[in-house]
């Protein structure tokens, strides 16, 4: 039969897709002998069960009762017995952090009878037990019977008036537990349950449920979590923070998630219960004034934070409560942090002796790195400073400022860049997050909701920015100097400084991007930058993996190379054929005998070439994979419409049409296609105007000859049989045999007839390079040009895919075919070389399936280089990525 509890002693940290992240971490807590509260953890297997069968599996109940008994036991204490009652709380957690996604419920086993329990087990304190209960009802009453929170919110801050929270008498707090059973009943139209074994089964249930609320799906789908993990509920003895002045609660970090940097960072706030931290209720004080208020927790806290470090060897976040003197741990994980810290931390590490450089690799990603990536204010840029708050998460946002989250996700879907100013967030303003460039709070720190979500999105964030009086209602802030800003004044947040400017700040490219472009100087002296320095160079050292840009210019070919290129893996020739030039594929195509489309074939050929030796002198010596044109001549023609109105005009005696605009009509007209991505392109283009790809290759071979040292590859796109691949190599073999010139000529694996036929056409081909975004097209059926705006959206809501096979490679289906492909190809030509040259080249997960796939190099546009780099070597170290979601 299956097991669906498990007590904290029998869990460990190994175990989170069973027991979820925070169960398995409450174990491992206390198998290292942290004072952990006992409690036990329903398992992500029972949640699946509920959520599909929608009653929770035979057993469970029985087993629950016996996890729950021997918990009394251990306490010495009954949930809810009359004078001396076991509290519990029932607590989320998912194998992945979503961060105030999903449900928690505390202080379940208090009634009316109970709460005087409490109160004497408190040593007579009447206010903290009321207080106690009037937070059961109210977190029941939202989470579990769906009442709208603004309700109690609004009857708490009634009887508040201008005092804080903890100023309520127990009398008071007594009168609003009265207050918030008359809510209840008015609002979810039945009783606040008084059984406490009733309490903790509806909110067991309400935590499965919480798995598929909106903000919740919304969330993973952002952060790419699969919708089937479920949760796993924990269930712990409580412990309580809010039973006076040596009660409290805090948050932790071993070192600080913002920069990497060792020291003691944290919130603590006297005299509350966990979600007040969270919640912004009061202000925090910081970690370090523990030591003032409990010289002896703060010291132990310290000691285990020692000692988490250690055993995770990584950054840990905890979560503590200090009730009456003692301290207590209610969660760990290893945290998020930002991209910069990241790699300090990896370092860091790895000096400290922790953990070796190649884990070091593992730890970072190329988001991350893409993120270094990212521009930063310009330091010498006039700017206009009205406040500063804390540095949440890093970045420079620069957009409109709004005030709620309708308002952000309507802006940004305009594609205006947007601010999203809120006193504090709440999970609801999840879509507002992710449609805001940057996220400003007044209230909360470091640890608030606003700057874990953002930090975890990587999105810049500046909280606690207490100097500006923000006004939902009005839709404005008021900074000090008698600065207002309203709904639609452009500011700027600089998320490194936590700065706030009025108008608009200049950006500049961040370091880790002037590294790459090889400034020296810059390495030695940002401790970042020699962070990813070590990271890059251990990553290049092990990864299997080439990786090649793909460049049309010299300016980005020697780009490229800066940032690491070791080649050109497609150079698309079309886009020289643009601008001043296509009035010679107009020649080319109006030619009307053989001699005038020689002659507009002569006539490009010189620039061709040009264009091909600047790009060979750029690379120096490294291969260059040139593709012979590809798109359908009538995309270099004037548009139908415009032509069609000129002559019309014309005709009409109303303008001017010249012969050629006649003529060049009709050829729109005759090369118009229904399907042009299916058309005439491609080597069947090379196969239909003879010469045209002749002309490319002796331009090809004619720059060779005039680079000393060069390497061109010559790519033939859009093969389906390699039929059509042996009339254009014979062809081009000739043409280089005649030159001199020693040149590889292979094809582009994009269309599912080739992948299929692979066999075969390598027989004619010296290398393959998958052109996956016409294979993404051709095998999903999918227009590349139109799908993605058109439907993705909804298609990524139904849960269609989790994210949009062009950015990511479909593994089962196009990767069965690069597979495939790649086997069969190998099979019938011993060491073909193979790479990618659609965009997945530089999608992270993309490059590790080429990694496992065996290809020989990825290529990608050169900003992505650097993240293709290291995504190679972390795909070479290891399989499984680090836990540092
Ligand atoms: C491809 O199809 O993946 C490819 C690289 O070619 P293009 O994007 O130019 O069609
Ligand atoms: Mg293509």
């Amino acid at each position: 039969m299956a097991k669906y509890v498990y007590d904290f002693t029998e869990g460990n940290r190994n175990l989170k897709d069973l027991l979820g992240g925070k169960g398995a971490n409450l174990a491992e807590m206390t198998n290292l002998g942290l004072p952990v509260p006992p409690g036990f953890t329903i398992t992500t297997e029972a949640c699946r069960y509920y959520l599909a069968e929608g009653r929770v599996p035979d057993g469970l109940q029985e087993e629950v009762e016996r996890h729950l008994d021997e918990l009394e036991q251990a306490m010495g204490r009954k949930l809810g017995q009359t004078d001396d009652p076991l509290l519990v709380s029932v607590r989320s957690g998912a194998k992945f952090s979503m961060p105030g996604m999903m449900e928690t419920v505390l202080n379940i086993g208090l009634n009316d009878e109970s709460v005087h329990g409490l109160a004497k087990q408190a040593g007579g304190n009447e206010r903290f037990a009321w207080d106690s209960y009037r937070r059961l009802i109210q977190m029941f009453g939202k989470t579990v019977l769906g009442i709208d929170g603004a309700h109690f919110e609004g009857a708490l801050d009634r009887l508040k008036g201008d005092r804080e929270d903890t100023d309520l008498d127990a009398g008071e707090l007594q009168g609003l537990v009265e207050t918030f059973k008359g809510i209840v009943h008015e609002q979810a139209g039945r009783e606040f349950p008084a059984d406490p074994r009733e309490q903790m089964r509806l909110a067991v249930m309400a935590v499965f449920d919480s798995w598929n609320a909106p903000r919740a799906i919304l969330y993973r789908r952002q952060e790419r979590i699969p919708a089937d993990l479920g949760t796993a509920v924990n269930i712990v003895a409580m412990v309580f923070g809010n039973c006076g002045n040596d009660s409290g609660t805090g948050v932790a970090f071993t070192r600080d998630p913002g920069s990497g940097q060792q020291g003691v960072y944290g919130d603590y706030l006297q005299n509350a219960q966990g979600e007040d931290v969270v919640a912004g209720i009061r202000n925090t004080i910081p970690l370090q004034d523990l030591e003032r208020l409990d010289k002896r927790c703060y010291d132990e806290l310290l000691e285990i934070m020692a000692t988490l470090e250690n055993h995770y060897r990584d950054l840990c976040d905890i979560e503590f409560t200090i009730e009456r003197g003692k301290l207590w741990m209610l969660q760990t994980r290893v945290g998020k942090r930002t991209a910069a810290a990241a790699f300090c931390i990896a370092t860091q590490l790895v000096d400290q002796g922790l953990i070796s450089i190649d884990e070091a690799v593992t730890r970072v990603t190329g988001d991350q790195l893409a993120k270094l990536m990212f521009p930063r204010f310009d330091a010498d840029a006039a700017k206009s400073r009205i406040a500063k708050g804390m540095n949440a998460s890093p970045g420079a946002a620069v957009g409109k400022a709004v005030f709620s989250s309708e308002r952000a996700v309507e802006l940004a879907g305009q594609g205006e860049d947007v601010i999203l100013v809120r006193r504090e967030t709440n999970p609801d303003d999840l879509s507002g997050m992710i449609a805001a460039r940057g996220i400003l709070t007044s209230r909360g720190g470091k640890t608030s909701h606003a700057a874990v979500v953002a930090r975890g999105m990587g999105k810049t964030c500046v909280c606690g920015a207490e100097e500006l009086e923000v006004s939902i209602e009005e839709r404005r802030f008021a900074a000090p100097g008698g600065v207002t800003v309203s709904e639609g004044d452009v500011i700027s947040i600089d998320g490194t400084t936590g700065e706030v400017f009025v108008g608009e700040v200049p950006v500049v490219d961040s370091p880790v991007v002037e590294y790459f472009e090889g400034k020296e100087a810059v390495r030695e002296d940002d401790s970042l930058v020699r962070a990813v320095d070590r990271i890059m160079r251990h990553a290049d050292e092990k990864r299997r993996l080439g990786v090649r840009a793909n460049a049309d210019t010299p300016e980005d070919a020697a780009r490229a190379r800066r940032f690491g290129a070791q080649g050109i893996g497609l150079c698309r020739t079309e886009h020289m054929f643009l601008g001043e030039r296509r009035r010679l594929v107009e020649d080319l195509v109006l030619a009307s005998g053989e001699e005038e489309r020689q002659a507009a074939l002569d006539a490009l050929e010189p620039l061709q070439r040009a264009d091909f030796a600047g790009i060979f002198r750029a690379m120096d010596g490294l291969p260059v994979t040139i593709r012979l044109i590809d798109p359908p001549l009538h995309e270099f023609l004037p548009d139908l419409t415009d032509l069609s109105v000129r002559v019309a005009l014309a005709d009409a005696g109303a303008g001017e049409a010249s012969d050629k605009d006649r003529a060049l009509l009709t050829a729109v007209k005759r090369l118009h296609e229904q399907n042009p991505m299916l058309g005439l392109r491609g080597v069947r283009l090379g196969l239909v105007i003879p010469g045209l790809f002749a002309m490319q290759v002796r331009a090809i071979a004619q720059a060779a000859k005039e680079v000393p040292g060069a390497r061109p590859e010559i790519m033939i796109p859009l093969v389906a049989a390699v039929q059509e691949l042996e009339a254009v190599r014979e062809e081009a073999a000739g043409i280089l045999a005649e030159a001199g010139v020693d040149a590889l000529i292979g094809t582009m694996i994009e269309t599912p007839r080739a992948a299929l036929t692979a066999g075969q056409v390598a027989e004619a081909a010296q290398f393959f390079s998958f052109g996956t975004n016409d294979l993404t097209q051709m095998t999903w059926g999918f227009s590349r040009d139109d799908v993605e705006a058109a439907f993705f959206s909804r298609y990524l809501e139904l849960g269609m895919f989790g994210v949009s096979p062009f950015e990511t490679l479909d593994r089962d289906g196009v990767g069965r075919l690069v597979r495939l492909a790649a086997d069969e190809g190998r099979a019938a030509r011993p060491g073909l070389k193979l790479g990618i040259c659609g965009e997945h080249g530089g999608d992270p997960d993309s490059v590790h399936f080429c990694h496992e796939a065996g290809l020989d190099y990825v290529s990608c546009s050169p900003f992505r280089i650097p993240v293709a780099r290291l995504e190679a070597g972390r795909a070479a170290l290891s399989q499984n990525d680090s836990d540092t979601r």
